[in-house]
């Protein structure tokens, strides 16, 4: 089972994986993989300091740099834990990218699409938790966190916003989106309740 959390900064991702994880540690016998991305693996940590940290990246260089994170990502850790049958959960996957690289810095769906799913060899999550919140209300709850590509202006980050939306009103099978403005526990109980749909708690 692999379950990707998608959202905008400062949606609340990292609590809600946490919640989630020690939840289905203490529910099943499965194995539980709490990942992310950019930087769930060595390599990905030096690819993650440097777009974090780059200046003047342009938009294709850091589409691939993403893009050989994710391919680590999926070769060092998911696949090998789906393998084992273990329940993977990611921070973030490849609709961040559609959102942040082809919406935000305005590269084409399909191109970024197609190396995702090359960087990958398809693999797709089962499930995918969008975490929407208006960027206002989330950089009104943020510390401000100085480590962030937060020189990005509120019209981007609608941006990124209307492009989850979009994506997850297309697949619905797939997406679960979830108010993320309402308090913790309200939406790790509607995390733990479509975990109970699906047969997995
Ligand atoms: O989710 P996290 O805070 O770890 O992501 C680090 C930064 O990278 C965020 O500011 C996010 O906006 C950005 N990002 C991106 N494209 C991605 C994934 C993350 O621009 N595909």
């Amino acid at each position: 089972i692999f379950v990707s959390f998608e959202g905008g900064d400062g949606v609340g991702k990292s609590t809600q994986i946490d919640l989630l994880a020690s939840a289905l540690r203490a529910q099943t016998a499965r194995e539980v993989i709490a990942t992310r991305e950019p930087g769930g693996t060595a390599l990905g940590t030096q690819l993650r300091q440097m777009v974090l940290h780059g200046r003047d990246m342009s938009a294709r260089a850091e589409a691939l740099i993403f893009a050989a994170d994710r391919a680590q990502h999926v070769a060092e850790i998911i696949r090998p834990a789906l393998a084992r049958g273990a329940f993977v959960v990611t921070d973030r996957y490849a609709d961040s990218s559609i959102a942040y690289q082809a919406a935000g810095r305005k590269l084409s769906v399909d191109d970024v699409e197609a190396l995702s799913r090359w960087a990958t060899g398809g693999l797709q999550p089962t499930l995918t938790v969008l975490l929407d919140m208006s960027p206002a209300v989330a950089a009104a709850r943020s510390n401000g966190d100085a480590d962030r590509m937060e020189s990005t202006t509120v019209e981007f980050r609608e941006r990124i916003r209307a492009a989850f939306l979009e994506r997850a009103a297309s697949d619905p099978q797939r997406w679960l989106v979830i108010d993320a403005s309402m308090s913790i526990a309200r939406v790790h109980g509607e995390i733990m309740a479509e975990c109970g749909r699906r047969g997995w708690v």
